[in-house]
């Protein structure tokens, strides 16, 4: 298909303004690449970055079955400082990133033997964990319950306000000189003669937009873009979370650190705001949210932090975490040329956010059609059928 001059014409051209596609614009304008970012809300964000906890964990959310993965969580959390004192010079706006440190607590027998193994594996792993006991956990947060039988305490796990991090990304992108494009569905992802053109919205009114490079970061919303042949594709699919906001009218103080038990966590955002989250539900685009998600959240929080209870809430959601086959995210370039992928981060999107921008804009500016590593290749998942739903598009 050929496109007509009176296209717009870019060096990339990424598909969606979650936090994911934002950093990967306003790397790419960095870098002096005429960057545009395609979003089909009225607004950056409005995908699933702006539900997220925010929590920045590669420690506490470390499995032995996921190595890879928690060493790219690792140099995430390594570069993030840097990376969010770069963002707010750039856009004149605070990320709302917080050094606060996490604490793992045990409720019972259980629970505790199962978090002294948790240790073992980080200590094995050279990771830095301190074992607590009841009364050295609640005289650092002394709104723990009595009942807490054992923490972990995680100097290095720690936390952003997605949604600062998400309006910084954006004025951030625009100051670097990259084109920001809200109320613009991508329909088609165009190809012709074995490489990748452009985009295509669905608004016949909307030009279409050249690009020598196309990256999707359309989250869980990827699987609705057309144009792109099946062993090209990612497959990506919804994990539904349900998440409460809430703050303290006494305001700060009542938790410093993010607290995780079995079943959930509270993060702070060091001004009296709380989030408290998150269930895990398989339920394709479902986005309500009910009152059996409700009860689990402050259920599980309640038994270790009693004073939830007196919280005020400010907001309950739902959000749709971009999930791959095998749970690890696609990052780098496709088996098409142009085609790049930076999709199916699950439940670490925002602490992957800046190693996936320096990762895919690296390949971008260099010109590398290289995997960026075999865990992470998006081309791992050729010959894995992928539904183009209806869903999806919603
Ligand atoms: C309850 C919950 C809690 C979470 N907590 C954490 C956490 O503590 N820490 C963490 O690291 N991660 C967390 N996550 C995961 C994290 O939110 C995601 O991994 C991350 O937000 C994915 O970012 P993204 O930019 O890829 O996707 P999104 O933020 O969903 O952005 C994709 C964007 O693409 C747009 N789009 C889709 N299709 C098109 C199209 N055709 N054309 C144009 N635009 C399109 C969408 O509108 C959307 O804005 C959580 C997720 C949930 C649900």
């Amino acid at each position: 298909m050929t496109l007509p001059n009176r296209s717009s014409s870019f060096d990339v051209a990424v598909i969606g303004a979650g936090a994911v596609g934002l950093a990967v614009g306003w790397r790419a304008a960095q870098r002096g690449l005429r960057a545009i970012v395609l979003e089909r809300a009225d607004r950056t964000g409005a995908g699933t970055s702006s539900v997220a906890a925010g929590m920045l964990a590669p420690i506490a959310e470390a499995l032995p079955t996921e190595l890879p993965l928690m060493r790219l969580g690792l140099a995430s959390a390594r570069i993030y400082p840097e990376f969010v004192g770069e963002l707010s010079d750039a856009s004149g706006m605070d990320p709302g990133y917080l050094r606060c440190g996490t604490l793992i607590a045990a409720r019972d027998g259980d629970e505790a033997e199962s978090l002294t193994r948790e240790l073992e594996l980080r200590h094995s792993l050279g990771l830095a964990v301190n074992r607590l006991r009841s009364s050295e956990a609640r005289r650092l947060e002394p709104a723990l319950a009595p009942a807490l039988r054992l923490a972990l305490e995680i100097p290095d796990d720690h936390a952003i306000d997605p949604r600062r991090l998400t309006a910084a990304l954006t004025q951030a992108l625009t100051n670097a000189g990259g084109t920001l494009r809200t109320s613009t569905a991508v329909r088609e992802v165009v190809v012709t003669d074995g490489r990748v053109r452009g985009v295509r919205t669905g608004d016949p009114d909307v030009e279409p937009i050249t690009a020598e490079h196309v990256v999707v970061a359309a989250g869980a919303w990827t699987e609705a873009l057309e144009g792109l042949p099946d062993d090209a594709r990612v497959p990506i699919h919804p994990v539904k979370g349900q998440i409460l906001r809430l703050h303290d009218p006494a305001g700060p103080g009542l938790l410093t650190r993010v607290l995780r038990m079995a079943g959930g966590y509270v993060v702070p955002r060091g001004d009296g705001r709380y989030v408290l989250g998150a269930t895990m539900e398989e339920r394709g685009f479902d986005r309500t949210v009910t009152a059996g998600g409700a009860f689990e959240l402050l259920r599980n929080a309640f038994e270790l932090l009693p004073s939830v209870t007196e919280l005020v809430i400010d907001e309950f959601s739902a959000g749709l975490r971009p999930t791959t086959p095998d749970n690890a995210p696609a990052i780098g370039p496709g088996s098409i040329p142009g085609l790049h992928w930076a999709v199916g981060h699950y439940r670490h999107g925002i602490l992957l956010t800046p190693v996936t921008a320096d990762l895919v804009t690296g390949a971008l500016a260099a010109g590398n059609d290289r995997a960026i590593a075999d865990e992470f290749a998006p081309t791992r998942f050729a010959g894995v059928p992928v539904a183009v739903g209806a869903g999806a598009r919603a």
